[in-house]
């Protein structure tokens, strides 16, 4: 069996199974690394090669995002991770790091559960991290923090040891901060970031490495290590003993959540209007995939081939080639899906069934646009509009 049709069968397999999905995104101030971190991700977890992460910028296909060097475009791309002896499928939707593109971070953060907030160790926290956080809040996703550019805090800033802990510190109390003035309840109930819980990692993106408290307990690669193969400028040994890639991927299956239950906390809170014990209602609070079928139109596409592409979260139910949906607020139309897909890295495959938990790839809804509420039933009460929460105060530099 050829390289890539083991990686389809892996990931048709996964997307069957709620509890061993996670569907994530990454969110950042622009310039803080964030494309550098999903190129050696996918590259890491083997779904492109490391060649081609880091200058092929498969984020960064747009002309227009070519022509402005910034990432304009939220795309999607899977990853299959193996942790403690079982494999995870990672979505990941790319989040636009531009503050002019904000109305896209919120459409992503619909489509996910969880988010790794990343932060430039020199920088710190800027007000688009800021926006970007309350964004996620908002939504009900659950923030992890990756402190990128470490690298740089020893290399350029030439800090000691203890300095350099006391920063990331700082960083971190920062974004605690941020995490409890917006949402002080979830603050309170586990959501506060904790370094010695794991739900924190360091590391540098751009040399492929990284720590996090449980990795380095698990490895013996210490702080010490860090500062001092750093200094050396041995950033190899540090990404062979301290993979970003292992060590970002760990943090994202311990601590986000999986659709199921990400579904049940975030239902109530993008859909607000609708009955709770209703059909629809019951299927996606329990993520059910012989429920009827409710997804939220996130992002459309053209795609040369297959014409216009939606793709969207689905809450509940199963879509297959042929399925009939009806796209809210529109004339009560029937939608045919002409094809049902999923990621796989970079690439769209098709699939026979595609269950709920799962970020979709549709075409055939000729009446969706981003935002709409799609479904199986004549009528549901549709989702939460999609609002953008900006910061008053911002500094943008294209
Ligand atoms: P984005 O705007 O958040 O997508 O940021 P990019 O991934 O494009 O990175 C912005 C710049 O920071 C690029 O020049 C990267 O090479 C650089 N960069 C990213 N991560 C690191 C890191 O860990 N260390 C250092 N020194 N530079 C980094």
């Amino acid at each position: 069996m050829t390289r890539r049709k083991k990686m389809v069968e892996r990931v048709t397999e996964l997307m069957d199974n709620p509890e061993h999905i996670r569907n994530i995104g990454i969110v950042a101030h622009i310039d803080h690394g964030k494309t550098t971190l999903s190129d050696n991700l996918l590259a890491g977890a083997g779904m492109i090669s490391e060649e081609i992460a880091g200058k092929a910028c498969w984020m960064d296909s747009d002309e227009e995002e070519q022509a402005r060097g910034i990432t304009i475009d939220a795309s999607n791309v899977s990853m299959v991770h193996e942790y403690n002896g079982e494999e995870f499928l990672i979505n990941m939707i790319d989040t636009p790091g531009h503050v002019d593109f904000g109305g896209d971070v919120t459409r992503a953060m619909r489509a996910v559960d969880g988010a790794v907030v990343l932060v430039d160790a020199v920088e710190g926290t800027m007000p688009q991290t800021e926006t970007v956080l309350r964004q996620a809040l908002k939504e009900g996703v659950r923030p992890i923090l990756f402190v990128n550019k470490v690298d740089r805090l020893i290399n350029e800033l030439k800090v000691d040891e203890m300095e350099m802990q006391i920063r990331l510190g700082k960083v971190i109390d920062k974004v605690n901060k941020l995490i409890k003035g917006m949402n002080e309840e979830a603050y309170n109930n586990g959501w506060k970031l904790d370094a010695t819980e794991g739900t924190v990692a360091f590391g540098s993106a751009l040399y492929n490495w990284a720590v996090s408290v449980p990795f380095m307990k698990k490895s013996g690669v210490s702080f010490k290590d860090v500062y001092e193969k750093c200094t050396e400028g041995d950033m190899k040994w540090l990404a062979k003993n301290s993979p970003l890639c292992s060590v970002v991927l760990d943090m994202v299956v311990r601590h986000l959540p999986n659709p199921q239950d990400a579904q049940k906390r975030r239902v109530p809170i993008i859909w607000q209007h609708g009955t709770k014990d209703t059909p629809e209602g019951k299927a996606m609070l329990t993520c059910d995939p012989k429920g009827p079928a409710c997804l939220m139109v996130t992002d459309i596409s053209f795609d040369q081939h297959a014409g216009e592409v939606a793709t969207g979260r689905l809450f509940s139910g199963t879509l297959r080639r042929g399925t009939e949906c009806y796209v809210m607020g529109t004339a009560k139309k029937v939608n045919r899906l002409t094809q049902v897909g999923v990621f796989m890295g970079a690439e769209r495959i098709e699939v026979e069934a595609l269950p709920c938990g799962n970020i979709a790839a549709v075409t055939g809804l000729k009446d969706a646009i981003v935002g709409s509420t799609v479904t199986t039933l004549m009528e549901m009460t549709p989702f939460e509009s999609l609002k953008h929460y900006s910061e008053p105060v911002m500094t943008v530099a294209v």
